[in-house]
């Protein structure tokens, strides 16, 4: 695993050197849209801790950023309104790890879509090819 690269741009974000809106902040993490999105609602929510990835999350992190993260997640997508609980129509978790998933920014997040039907998981199609 490689070791946290303080330049990365999220790094960046939590020091506040490049702005961003938030959607969420709490004690252990941050939310706010992706500067791509792709679809009606796309939020990033990382953590506030020097993660790399899941992986080094689920390794390293103590169970109070643990609890704190899962929770920054589920309150975000509550105040985007796509929780079922608050009338929304649900949405879709992504945690990119490492080269084969294309993770770009290596700085642990979860990316959150919603806002229109998601259609099945892209993972699908992969799996019926081979
Ligand atoms: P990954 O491929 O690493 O899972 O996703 C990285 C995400 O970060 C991409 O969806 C990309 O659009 C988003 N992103 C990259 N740079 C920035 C930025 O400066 N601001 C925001 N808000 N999102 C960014």
């Amino acid at each position: 695993m490689t070791a946290y690269d303080e330049s990365n741009v999220f790094a960046k974000i939590l020091r506040g050197e490049i702005p961003s809106k938030p959607v969420h902040e709490d004690e252990h993490a941050l939310a706010f849209p992706d500067i791509n999105p792709l679809g009606p609602t796309h939020i990033l929510v990382i953590p506030k801790g020097k993660y790399v990835s899941f992986e080094d999350f689920a390794a390293k992190a103590s169970e109070a950023e643990i609890v704190g993260f899962v929770r920054a997640i589920a309150e975000t997508a509550k105040k985007a309104g796509l929780t079922q609980a608050e009338g929304g129509q649900g949405f879709r978790l992504i945690a990119n790890a490492g080269p084969a998933a294309h993770q770009e920014v290596p700085h642990l997040h979860m990316h959150i879509l919603g806002g229109g039907n998601l259609g099945p998981v892209g993972m699908q199609k992969s799996r019926d090819k081979a």
